[in-house]
């Protein structure tokens, strides 16, 4: 662990994570600057900062108190390298590092890094809640819960660290070594930042970088570009496998996953529905197999973890109609992964924001659909591609609480009722969180 007394950081960008940062270093004794683009002016985390002594420079980036003796720079991941202040820091081989990196710097604990396009957050709790099930002592960081710093800062030695990392928090970092790190997909998203799918797939291959060989790589082997990346690392690699029986890591066989030789579970006992999650529940497997967890205590999560919040999570069965919350489902890809899941009649409840785009990337994913109830400012598209595939019930109405009312008149036992908008909630909601409230919060009035 290095040593920051004294030593002169800069953090660049405050937020949440600049928070965390500055903190942590202060805590450790080094004299911090906050410098952020945006005026602070009444900031309430700035306040607090400077209450401890920290100096804030805000509404412009000053480039001269880089030449005042700063010796670091830790950067919010959502500032890009074009920006002046890291032009200037890397003009003058001041390093630049992020928050994560930070983190690794400063922790007793082992990390375990949890990296792709879609599952991280699921894979991430799966993780943590087989580590705890085991007394594994686990801390949970990055995205979905503290920042990862903040964490690693109290961390023990006989902790480990499971944390959900964003392309935006690996870009750059090049000095993060993750005891195990996981790699779930690569998909064509936040091209917009990262310029390029290609520079998109580096920034998730620095979960693997500056790995060694006894540190593990856990990926995603029917993934092209996530088996490129891991083939590059130096790490011993752990594959994983929907598709067929990978001997060194995880798959499925005769309907049941496997870990190596060994059985762990059977699918039909695992409550977490679709194809999709069953990639995810394999990554975790891999890496709690890895920490020595027992099938038993995988068993128990699996046979009773219904899905983070608002991520097709199971709500609750009513006169033998399953209610599915997929909230988060935002865009089509989304959605589709959600109806994938589903071997059942589907009674799907979709809608809101629009943003222009059409729907029909859903067509083929509707063959299973008996019901459409689409609301919000979408629900005329959403209501036309719902006829356009044949489906018998396609009805519009105003509200989440009117859909789930309307999918339940006319539901039948053994039908799935599924909120999966594939829109953003905008529209008629604050965010995804509160929509999905909404809707289980309707979904228990039925009773
Ligand atoms: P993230 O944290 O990466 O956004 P989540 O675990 O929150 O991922 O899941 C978000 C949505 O992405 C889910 O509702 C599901 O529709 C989809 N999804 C989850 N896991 C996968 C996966 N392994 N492959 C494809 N899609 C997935």
């Amino acid at each position: 662990i290095e040593d920051y007394t004294n030593k002169q950081v800069l953090v660049l960008g405050l937020a949440k994570s600049g928070y965390g940062a500055s903190t942590v270093l202060h805590e450790l004794g080094a004299i911090v600057t906050v410098n952020d683009k945006q005026s602070l002016e009444g900031n309430e985390l700035a306040e607090q900062l400077k209450e401890k002594g920290i100096t804030i420079i805000s509404g412009h980036h000053p480039i001269e108190i880089l030449d005042e003796g700063i010796e670091l720079v830790v950067k919010n991941p959502g500032i890009p390298y074009s920006n002046p202040m890291l032009v200037a820091a890397a003009e003058r081989n001041i390093p630049i590092i992020t928050e994560v990196e930070l983190a690794y710097r400063i922790s007793e604990a082992p990390m375990i890094g949890i990296t792709g396009s879609n599952g991280k957050t699921t894979t991430t709790t799966l993780v943590f809640n087989m580590l705890e099930e085991a007394k594994k002592k686990p801390l949970i960081a990055g995205n979905i819960g503290t920042v990862a710093c903040e964490v690693a800062c109290d961390a023990k030695e006989d902790n480990v660290i499971v944390t959900e990392l964003s392309s935006f928090q690996l870009m750059g970092a090049q000095m993060f070594q993750p005891k195990i790190s996981i790699l779930l997909n690569i998909f064509e998203a936040h091209l917009d930042y990262h310029g390029s799918l290609d520079e998109y797939a580096a920034a998730k291959g620095n979960v693997f970088r500056q790995q060694l060989a006894d540190d593990f790589a856990v990926y995603n082997i029917d993934d092209e570009r996530v088996a490129m990346l891991a083939k590059n690392s130096n790490a011993t690699l752990v594959p994983f496998s929907t598709q067929r029986v990978v001997e060194d890591g995880a798959y499925i066989y005769e309907g049941a996953l496997y870990f190596k030789e060994e059985k762990v579970i059977a699918i039909a006992d695992i409550v977490l529905p679709g194809k999709h999650n069953l990639q995810n529940i394999l990554a975790a497997i891999c890496t709690v197999k890895l920490m020595g967890v027992d099938n038993e205590a995988i068993a128990r999560i699996l046979t009773t973890f219904a899905g983070v919040k608002h991520r097709t999570q199971y709500v609750t069965t009513i006169q033998g109609r399953k209610f599915y919350n997929d909230s988060k489902a935002t865009n089509t890809l989304a959605t589709q992964a959600a109806l994938s899941a589903f071997a059942q009649p589907v009674i799907l409840l979709a809608g809101g924001l629009d943003r222009g785009n059409g729907f029909d990337d859903l067509l083929p994913y509707l063959s299973g659909v008996k019901g459409m109830i689409t609301y919000g400012q979408t629900a005329s598209k959403l209501e036309a591609l719902g006829s356009a595939a044949g489906i018998q019930h396609v009805q519009v109405v105003d509200t989440v609480e009117t859909a789930v009312e309307a999918a339940y008149q006319l539901s039948a036992d053994g039908d799935v009722i599924l909120l999966s908008p594939a829109c953003a909630s905008w529209d008629q909601f604050k965010t995804f969180e509160e929509r999905g409230d909404m809707f289980i919060q309707a979904v228990h009035k039925l009773v």
